[in-house]
């Protein structure tokens, strides 16, 4: 298989839990070799073990999928010709290839209980050995175990791993991969409800669904010496595989996290992509972000759009060695492909995000804000806090000592507050005549353009951090400007 011919390339995911960024690289690579080769993006959902099944778990990880613009040519929800693409639908089609593996005496009928196998594994536990099966069923003659399974006794279907000798698979990132039989286990093919397990179930999949590439994470590399014997005893093709590197966390000490806490204030370092998506990343910088995690193309250009990845990506330059979750660097990315959004596109993209923050933004009014404060924005949810006074009738209390200006005392403001007022009311309000007639009230009053700017402020926003004075007041527009301005001089009599 040259990076020529079309690839086709899965994403295979078991749906337990959340979708995790780790996985979105997995999926990001995928797809990037699929669309760089004009092949297919393929999604499976590998549900074979139902006692770990999460039905919210599929939902969350199309819907993820989709945010990241990851569009998937096969699959799940969308179909194709190699369907179905969930396991559980396709479970006659595994039973052909029990049949198969069992008759070629590639695999064998183990009638072992529980309580057995328990017992077995905690007297390898005592003799210091890694948990495994002690191989007790392996040499019962075919049709003895025919005999008993026809009686009804209850049995799973286990890999014949040969006594001697050693296998050896190549993986595309890290060349050949060769493992002693001796240390593999007899695993487990099928289960005794007849449902087969991911190792068989991955490798017939990928083989009728005519997969090429298949990269995954490399917490896989310890099952990948089972899967070559599965294609060699099945009589499959190998497809050319990719054990991606881990992700550490940002401390480059352990693997990123599975899971994430909310601390009391809210505050979240996300692992899963619908997090990402809650806190304002958008899509074009997480992709960015994740491509380099593992993958470089020239080891010192950092910002590329999808279709420049798409034209650079390639195996040979996925690194092997495990790369490290920065969250600075990608806070850097998303401010970066904020600015390059234009004013529209930002404006559209903040909507909703005020909405959820219960702020009711009008189009309108945000297009002429975000000029102002996307300098200002890491996360798009961080708009809400320089916008929210533009679209609430009254403000919040706010404390009016905040309204001083420097060097200056609370009893001045009412003065410079009545000053504005009469500079203001006589005029257009543009950028252009709020600057030449708010600086000429401050020079008759006989005080710094600053001094002046700092009451205004305070009064028409609740606050002292927020966007530039002019284009702030021309967005509020004049009336709410002097009702504003009204009410700060109404409570500071009353104060
Ligand atoms: N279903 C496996 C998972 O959840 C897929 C591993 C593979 O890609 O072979 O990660």
């Amino acid at each position: 298989m040259t990076n020529n011919q079309p690839a086709r390339v899965r994403y295979a995911p078991s749906p337990t839990g959340f979708f995790h960024v780790g996985g979105a690289r997995t999926a990001l690579y995928d797809y990037l070799l699929a669309k760089k080769t004009g092949g297919s993006f393929i999604i499976r959902i590998e549900d074979t073990d139902q006692k770990r099944y999460n039905p919210d778990s599929v939902r969350d990880l199309l819907d993820s999928l989709r945010y990241l613009g990851l569009d998937w040519d096969e699959g799940a929800e969308v179909g194709g010709d190699y369907g179905p693409y969930t396991q559980t639908e396709r479970l006659d089609i595994y039973q052909k290839y029990s049949q198969q593996i069992l008759d070629s005496g590639h695999a064998y009928r183990c009638f072992c209980s529980s309580e057995r196998l328990a017992k077995v594994n905690e007297d390898r536990q005592k003799a210091k050995l890694n948990p495994g099966y002690d191989r007790f069923c392996r040499n019962i003659p075919p049709a003895e175990a025919e005999r008993r399974a026809a009686a009804g006794e209850a049995f799973v279907l286990r890999i014949k791993i040969p006594l001697e000798g050693s296998v050896t698979g190549y993986d595309a990132i890290r060349g050949d991969i060769t493992v002693a039989n001796a240390v593999l286990n007899d695993a487990v093919l099928v289960k005794s409800n007849g449902i087969p397990t991911y190792h068989f179930a991955v490798v017939i999949d990928d083989h009728l669904m005519k997969i090429t590439h298949i990269m995954r994470g490399e917490e896989w590399l310890g099952s990948f010496p089972i899967h070559v014997h599965l294609y060699n005893f099945l009589g499959f093709e190998m497809p050319v595989f990719a054990h991606l590197p881990v992700i550490l966390n940002p401390a480059g000490k352990g693997k990123m996290s599975k899971r994430e806490t909310r601390a009391p204030d809210g505050s979240v370092y996300p692992v899963f992509v619908h997090t990402f998506k809650e806190l304002g990343y958008l899509p074009e910088a997480l992709v960015n972000y994740l491509a380099l995690l593992g993958w470089s193309y020239d080891g010192q250009t950092e910002i590329m759009s999808r279709q420049e990845l798409i034209e650079r990506f390639s195996l040979e330059r996925v690194n092997a060695s495990p790369a490290s979750f920065n969250y600075d660097k990608l806070n850097n990315f998303n401010g970066i492909y904020i600015r390059q959004l234009s004013v529209e596109d930002l404006t559209d993209r903040l909507l909703p995000y005020l909405q959820a923050d219960g702020i009711n933004a009008k189009r309108d009014t945000l297009l002429k804000i975000t000029p102002m404060i996307r300098e200002r924005l890491t996360l798009l949810t961080d708009a809400a806090d320089w916008v929210d006074f533009f679209f609430v009738d009254d403000l919040p209390d706010f404390d009016l000592n905040l309204l001083t200006p420097k060097k200056m005392s609370l009893q001045d403001v009412p003065g410079i507050l009545q000053k504005a007022k009469e500079a203001l009311s006589g005029i257009e309000f543009t950028h252009n005549e709020l600057d030449a007639h708010l600086r000429q009230a401050a020079k008759e009053l006989g005080i710094k353009a600053g001094q002046m700017f700092q009451p205004i402020r305070v009064a028409v926003c609740g606050k002292k951090v927020a966007p530039p004075i002019f284009g702030t007041l021309e967005a509020l527009g004049k009336e709410t400007t002097l009702k504003r301005l009204d009410l700060a001089l109404e409570k500071l009599q009353n104060s």
